[in-house]
């Protein structure tokens, strides 16, 4: 058997690619080394709640296209994000907006709120922001800079806001209205039924072998990835034996090319997930801790995604909730975030140069592409190749 394409990792991107190709009459293997599909995205069903396995999705755009090309595979609900954050005994809305402003300072007027920002900022000096902390204290100033980002950046990203990019935080709007919807954009929710079900939806029909690691297939197959003037073969680790033409890679492409040029930098997460005896453990889906003391960074309690109710709309007894701790990145973990400071985008441009010279692959995704890329930009990203490549 001969595939026009192997797609190793079952994640968004590779399944965004997989489910183009076929359309477009392409033939496709996607293999993932863990045990189920949907990489990240991954939910399981548990007690009648989608838990967001390996962290909380969700799923927000500005594009239509999109935003249609996802409802394809699942209908969305009406899900708003809208975090709480837990700073020492005080309580505030996110994203930084009125309700943040007025409980921080006892204030009721945008004017208010923004004459005591606006004295915070003229206070510091900083005139062209040169990292996060200077970017973050120079578009809110040093009160809310301190109980609601540096304690919570420095857990998440584990390095000093000094040394992090300040794009990192212009992700999050700032507003001068009453608005706790954390998104700026059009388009937002969470798919009923949950993530796997679109990943699902987009591998039907596409062979799938879960359990299958590429870095260890490709030591044992001695695969020839350089030279695509006749097919590769490949023999899974269950026997399965075919040949491709052209892979698509969704992994670490520092660990693809056995980390030639040293290790890109990632953050992982650890995740401790319980069930708890109570109908309503947090009164929201994300509560964020913000101070540096408190070892996890959020809990997210899962059955709010859904507003509390199964696919039936009845209420769900008890409840599932995930503590979420994060970690330096090390050999055996799973990588989440790539730390894209200045020094590892560097590094990470040798190995997309010396990916050129690979004739047979194509890398993607978060992991291939070590850009920090929200879901509807991963599949943007999937689409745009699909276009070139199928065309
Ligand atoms: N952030 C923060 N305080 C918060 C939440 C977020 O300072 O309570 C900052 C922090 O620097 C974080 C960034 O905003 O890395 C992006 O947060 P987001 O929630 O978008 O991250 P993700 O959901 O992708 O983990």
């Amino acid at each position: 058997m001969k595939y026009d394409y192997l797609i190793v990792g079952a994640g968004l991107y590779g399944s965004v690619f997989a489910h183009e190709a076929k359309k477009a009459g392409k033939t496709c293997f996607v293999i993932d080394k863990r045990p189920n599909i949907g990489g990240n995205i991954y939910t399981e069903r548990k007690n009648g709640i989608d838990v967001h396995k390996y962290g909380a999705h969700i799923f927000h755009t500005s594009d239509k296209e999109i935003w249609d090309y996802v409802n394809q595979f699942a209908d969305f609900n009406n899900y708003v994000n809208s975090p709480v954050a837990v700073y020492k005994d005080e309580l505030y809305n996110l994203p930084f907006n009125m309700n943040t402003f007025s409980k921080m300072w006892n204030i009721k007027t945008p004017k208010e709120a923004e004459e005591i920002i606006k004295n915070q900022i003229a206070d510091l000096n900083i005139t062209d922001p040169a990292n996060l902390e200077e970017q973050a204290l120079s578009l809110v100033g040093t009160d809310v800079y301190e109980k609601l980002i540096k304690g919570y950046t420095e857990k998440q990203w584990g390095k000093d806001c000094k040394d992090l990019p300040s794009f990192i935080i212009k992700r999050l709007p700032l507003r001068f209205t009453f608005d706790n919807n954390y998104f700026n954009d059009r388009y937002q929710g969470i798919p009923i039924g949950g993530y796997t079900k679109i990943i699902e939806g987009m591998l039907e029909g596409i062979e799938v072998r879960c359990n299958e690691d590429w870095i260890e297939l490709y030591k044992e197959n001695k695969i020839n990835d350089n030279d695509n003037s006749k097919p590769a073969k490949i023999t899974l680790s269950d026997g399965t034996s075919f040949e491709f033409e052209k892979m698509i890679y969704t992994g670490q492409i520092d660990e693809y090319f056995n980390y030639l040029y040293g290790h890109l930098e990632y953050r992982s997460v650890r995740f401790e997930t319980e069930e708890v005896d109570t109908d309503n453990y947090q009164g929201n889906a994300v509560v964020n801790y913000t101070e540096r003391e408190v070892p996890y960074t959020r809990i997210i309690e899962h059955k709010w995604f859904n507003f509390g109710k199964d696919e039936n709309g009845e209420p769900i007894k008890g409840t599932i909730i995930s503590k979420e701790y994060s970690s330096a990145w090390k050999i055996g973990d799973e990588p989440y975030y790539p730390v894209n400071t200045e020094k590892n985008n560097k590094t990470y441009e040798k190995y997309k140069e010396l990916s050129k010279s690979n004739k047979r692959v194509i890398f993607g995704g978060r992991l291939g592409l070590y850009k920090y890329l929200d879901m509807d930009k991963v599949i943007a990203e999937a689409l745009k190749l699909a276009k070139e490549e199928l065309k």
